[in-house]
């Protein structure tokens, strides 16, 4: 059995837009998956568990508004993250 989070699909796939990346500059995974979590827990979770919920959900999230609520929480979560990143110092790699 699986159940699967909806929103949290969308956000990861939305995660990887210009939008995103141009104010997350660092992509390490401590800041990635903070932005990831700082956004879901504003946002409602879709769990389904069979293929065909996954499609009726994933319709829902066609809706412009819905897809607008997590790039809207996407992008502020990052822009606190960038301000403020959790990484250590040594972990940001400095390769640009
Ligand atoms: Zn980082």
């Amino acid at each position: 059995m699986t159940v699967f989070n909806y929103t949290e699909q969308l956000a990861k796939e939305m995660l990887k837009r210009d939008e995103i990346n141009s104010i997350l500059t660092c992509k390490c995974e401590q800041c990635v998956d903070d932005v990831l979590a700082m956004a879901l827990n504003k946002l409602p979770a879709r769990y389904v568990s069979t293929e065909s919920g996954r499609v009726f959900v994933k319709a829902n999230y066609m809706q412009p508004q819905l897809q607008s609520d997590v790039l809207k929480e996407l992008t502020s979560a990052a822009m606190v993250v960038a301000s403020h990143p959790h990484h250590s110092r040594g972990e940001q790699g400095g390769s640009v």
